[in-house]
Parts: C-alpha cells; sequence; structure tokens
C-alpha cells in the first residue's frame, strides 16, 4: 500500500500504552483491527440495536453489521486518498464498541442514572465508553487490561468528548487523546483535529447509517417510498434509475437508489478532500491535526446529507412507534441500574470485584455506580431484556 505523506504511516506510531515488541507479519494498525475482531465487546455487537431493536426483525442492521458497513466504505475511500486503509478498517469497527444495549436510549438512560445517582459524576459518553473499552474493560491478555491498542487507533476512537472528561483523560496520560477536546493555548494554531483516517471513519459512519437507515426505515414499513420522495438526494438517484430500468419496483428499485446515492457520496467526499487537501498541502499527520477538518463533503452535498439526516430524525427516529421502544428501553436500563446498586450481588462476582479497583490508572472510575453502567453498558439487548425480567418479573417487550 503506498501512502500519501499525510497518511498515518503505522512505522510513524506514536505507541501503545504498554510497550510490546512489534509483529513479525503485521503492522501494527492490522494488529489493532485483529485485536479488536477478537474481542468480547466485538461478539457483543450482533445483538445490539442500531435502530430497531434486536428482537424486532432478523434482517435489520444491528450494530456489528453497521460496523462493517462503515468498515467497507471507510476502506474504500481510503485506498483512493492513499490513507491507511487498515487503521480506517481499525477504527470504523471499534467506534461503537461502547454503546449500551437498545442504542441511543439506553445511552440517555444510563446517562440519566448516572447523573442522578450524583450530579458530580461524568455521565455516560458512548465514545468515551469506545474508548475505556478498548483501554480498561477487555480482559483478555496476561499484562495489562484492555487491547492496548495504539494511539492513532485511540484516537480515531474518541470522536467526541466533553471538555470535562477531556481533561480527566489528559490527567492520565498528558498530549494523548484528551488533548485537542481541552482549551489550548490561544495562539498559533490549534490541534482539534484528528488524523485523516479518524476523521474519514467518521463521515463513514454517517454515511453508513443515513443510507441504511432508509433501508431499514422501508423494510419496517414506518417508512414509506413516497415520502422519501421529499429528500432530494434520494429523489434524485431513485429517478435515475428508473431511467436506466423503467421496469425497476420494490426492494430493487429501493437497493439500486440507495446503491447509487452511496456511491455518490463517496465520489463525492474522495474529490471534495482531494482538492481541500491540494490546497492545505500538509506535509504531514500532524499537519492535518492542527489544520481545520480536511476530509469533507462538497458544500452542496453536505447541505443534502443534512437534509437527509433531519428527514430521518422527523419521520423514523421520533416516529411514534419507535418512541414507544425507546420508553421501554430506558426503563428496561434505569431498572437493571437501581436494581444493581440496591443489590450489587445480583451481578457476577467478576464485576463486583472491580468496586474500588487497585489499578490506579482507574481508580477514580471503580466507584459502584461505573462498574454497574459499565455493566449494563456491555449487555446485548436480549441478555438486558432477560434480566430485566429475572429482577423484576415484568417483560419489557411483549411479542
Ligand atoms: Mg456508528
Amino acid at each position: 500500500m503506498i501512502l500519501a505523506c499525510y497518511a498515518c504511516d503505522p512505522g510513524l506510531t506514536r505507541g501503545r500504552r504498554y510497550p510490546e515488541i512489534p509483529a513479525p507479519t503485521r503492522t501494527d494498525f492490522q494488529r489493532d483491527r485483529d485485536r479488536i475482531v477478537h474481542s468480547t465487546a466485538f461478539r457483543r455487537l450482533v445483538y445490539k440495536t442500531q435502530v430497531f431493536l434486536n428482537h424486532e426483525g432478523d434482517l435489520f442492521r444491528t450494530r456489528l453489521t453497521h460496523s462493517l458497513e462503515v468498515a467497507q466504505l471507510g476502506r474504500s475511500i481510503a485506498r483512493s486518498l492513499q490513507l491507511n486503509e487498515d487503521l480506517v478498517e481499525a477504527i470504523a469497527l471499534a467506534h461503537d464498541l461502547g454503546h449500551t444495549p437498545f442504542g441511543h436510549a439506553g445511552q440517555d438512560a444510563l446517562n440519566d442514572c448516572l447523573q442522578r445517582h450524583n450530579p458530580e459524576s461524568a455521565g455516560f459518553e458512548h465514545n468515551l465508553q469506545s474508548l475505556r473499552v478498548v483501554d480498561a474493560l477487555e480482559e483478555c491478555y496476561p499484562a495489562y487490561n484492555g487491547l492496548n491498542l495504539t494511539f492513532e487507533t485511540r484516537e480515531g476512537i474518541l470522536k467526541h468528548c466533553s471538555k470535562r472528561n477531556a481533561r480527566h483523560i489528559e490527567a492520565r496520560e498528558p498530549g494523548g487523546v484528551g488533548y485537542r477536546f481541552i482549551e489550548q493555548p490561544t495562539e498559533g494554531p490549534q490541534w482539534q483535529q484528528p488524523s485523516l483516517e479518524a476523521q474519514l471513519a467518521n463521515l463513514a459512519d454517517e454515511i453508513a447509517y443515513n443510507a441504511h437507515d432508509i433501508d431499514d426505515g422501508v423494510r419496517s414499513g414506518l417508512l414509506s417510498l413516497e415520502q422519501l420522495e421529499q429528500v432530494a438526494l434520494f429523489s434524485q438517484h431513485r429517478r435515475e434509475s428508473l431511467v436506466l430500468y423503467p421496469d425497476l419496483r420494490g426492494r430493487r428499485l429501493l437497493f439500486e437508489t440507495i446503491r447509487r446515492m452511496l456511491s455518490a457520496q463517496v465520489y463525492d467526499v474522495i474529490d471534495a478532500t482531494r482538492l481541500a487537501l491540494r490546497q492545505a498541502m500538509p506535509a504531514n499527520v500532524n499537519a492535518v491535526r492542527y489544520h481545520s477538518r480536511l476530509l469533507c463533503f462538497s458544500d452542496d452535498m453536505a447541505r443534502q446529507s443534512a437534509l437527509l439526516k433531519r428527514f430521518l430524525l422527523q419521520n423514523l427516529y421520533r416516529h411514534p412507534q419507535v418512541v414507544q421502544t425507546t420508553l421501554s428501553a430506558q426503563q428496561v436500563v434505569r431498572d437493571l441500574f437501581d436494581a444493581y446498586m440496591a443489590d450489587p450481588g445480583q451481578m457476577p462476582q467478576a464485576h463486583i470485584d472491580r468496586f474500588g479497583g487497585i489499578d490506579s490508572r482507574h481508580a477514580a472510575e471503580t466507584k459502584p455506580e461505573r462498574v454497574v453502567a459499565d455493566y449494563i453498558a456491555g449487555m446485548t439487548d436480549r441478555f438486558a431484556a432477560r434480566e430485566h425480567e429475572r429482577l423484576k418479573g415484568v417483560v419489557a417487550f411483549p411479542g
């Protein structure tokens, strides 16, 4: 793979938190990707909600298939831009590891629980939780907790972070993955962006969910093709598909339309980013970090994508049926949190053993409420529902 000067070169990685001897046949980023694929948290993604709950149908996206789609889109754009494909893939496969069961509903509920328990709490952020999974919660290697990934993969995983939580990270890891989220000296350029590979994984996430949520929305019957005609990006590609294949109907027409939308967005990102890179001419990845965002849509595609996102918010994510499930899911998470806080013995012993843990680097994060939140966040949808039934005697999602 020939890398551009602004790509992340595994030979120049900023390294791992615990130094390791390089692998004989794989680069450090390939090794990160492999560790992620072999992790427990990765396997759990198959039973976690993207938008539709796991039990609602076998063909809807789950966090796992979503992550694979993000990796596919990311790799294909990375290759055209001579970015590091393996790094994009590693970030894409890990980006949702910290998601709770039941998607955003679960996350919001868990955040409320932590804040309610202690108003001083750092709360629950899924990006930070993804970092916690790979830094601390996976327990597979003899010498350390977590997966001991490279700085570059961890930087990509921490897509957003509140200032407050970033300051905690900065205290443990000066100049590390939290730095770009905290206040920096006002004079001179600011380090506010991650590598282009991380910027790409982020945009590929957006492209992937905008497209597959249309597909899942129609499959579920909550969105109709007539409604989707309001979305310019969709109607334009549907029209073009019908010009070429006038008899196309149903699922094939939907698939062809979405396929064309995806291609248009991929080519747009490649062209717009090439233009931005030609103008900025970053000499290396550090120049990328101190520049404004370089990996981007064109202005027109950015507008179209924002309109599509707004359509999905109004018509799918806020659909009464989705909202109803969301409310039940939030109740499940709240009930589980309260039940484990009242009686930690309901959790497996390994989790209770983490209370007030001895690893000084994570000591602040082993208060009982954090351990309970980690336990709940790690659950799959169906395990959370079963636990809820066991502890409360209520079936949260009948049928
Ligand atoms: Mg995602």
